[in-house]
């Protein structure tokens, strides 16, 4: 089964790796070419376009920043240039909206759509142990799985296209509010001249202590942020999270989240991993 990978940013690079190593012929094309090089070491072949690594593809996987690009870069030529029976399996967070604009253009095209987001950072996506929240048509998702399991340790199959994308907006929510909420008590700790590692200490083993909190607070002591997951797609993930609540939920949390990634991005640690966040906290 061939493989047309489309983005090997942070997450798709690694992913694309996993999955020529687990033995499918993958050709992937990224924005900036050299960034999809190192895939050749895994038996990978890099294509000049699109459309290119689309031609004759059994599976389409799109691992790009946010919804608008994938719009821009998988246009119905590419969907008519994959084999017979090719399937789009779209995994970047888009959210909701896009979600569906993207499944009407494959359905224009009459390829079968799946929406299966990841949920996990750069480390599990080096590891292969991403979990996939898949969903589409069955006989779609049975088509994706040597790629699910490639690239995850766990797939979910939650119903319609439509169905990942929706469970990956209330665990981002979640995680936005551990970092939000780690900044904050860092920020907080050090204006009360008390160690920010006592507050490690202190929550350490207890219900209220995770291993997340541990690694983001960590970032944030030592000032040192190489991205995991950039401050500006948390910020673009916190107003999916806002868009799709709409007047169902009232989530303050999340705007103030938003507001501090914003500030993060103004700031100039846009690229930084969203620890950062911690600069906008702090006065
Ligand atoms: P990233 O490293 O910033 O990669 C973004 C990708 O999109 C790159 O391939 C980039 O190409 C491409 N791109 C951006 N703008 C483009 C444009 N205008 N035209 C064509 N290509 C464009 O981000 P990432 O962390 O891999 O995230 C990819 C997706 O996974 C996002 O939807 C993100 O929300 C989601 N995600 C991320 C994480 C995480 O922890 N990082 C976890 C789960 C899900 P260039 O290399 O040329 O810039």
């Amino acid at each position: 089964m061939t493989v047309a990978f489309l983005g090997t940013g942070l997450m798709g690079l690694p992913m694309a790796a996993n999955i020529a190593d687990a033995g499918m012929p993958v050709r992937a094309w990224n924005r900036t070419a050299d960034k999809a090089r190192p895939l050749t070491e895994h038996g990978a072949a890099v294509a000049a376009t699109p459309a290119e690594a689309a031609d004759g593809a059994d599976l389409l996987v799109t691992m790009l920043s946010d919804g608008p690009t994938v719009e821009d870069v998988v246009d119905a030529g590419v969907l008519r240039a994959l084999a017979p029976g090719g399937v789009w399996l779209q995994m970047s967070t888009v959210g909701l909206e896009y979600t569906e604009r993207l499944a009407a253009l494959a359905a224009d095209a009459g390829v079968p759509f799946v929406d299966a987001p990841v949920l996990g950072t750069t480390a599990p996506a080096r590891t292969g142990s991403l979990v996939v929240l898949a969903s589409g048509p069955e006989e779609a998702l049975d088509r994706g799985d040597p790629v699910f399991a490639a690239v995850g340790g766990r797939t979910l199959r939650l119903g319609e296209a439509g169905g990942g994308t929706r469970l990956k907006l209330v665990v981002n929510s979640w995680v936005l509010a551990i970092t939000q909420g780690t900044a904050e008590s860092v920020a907080l700790a050090e204006t009360l001249g008390v160690d920010p590692h006592l507050f490690l200490q202190a929550i350490a083993g207890g219900p209220t202590d995770s291993p997340y909190t541990h690694v983001k607070a960590e970032a944030m002591m030592s000032r040192a942020f190489p991205p995991s997951f950039p401050a500006k797609l948390a910020a673009k993930d916190a107003r999916l999270v806002l868009d799709a609540a709409g007047d169902g939920a009232d989530l303050g949390g999340m705007r103030a989240a938003l507001d501090h990634l914003d500030t993060t991005v103004r700031l100039g640690y846009g690229d930084d991993d969203m620890a950062a966040m911690y600069y906008a906290c702090r006065r």
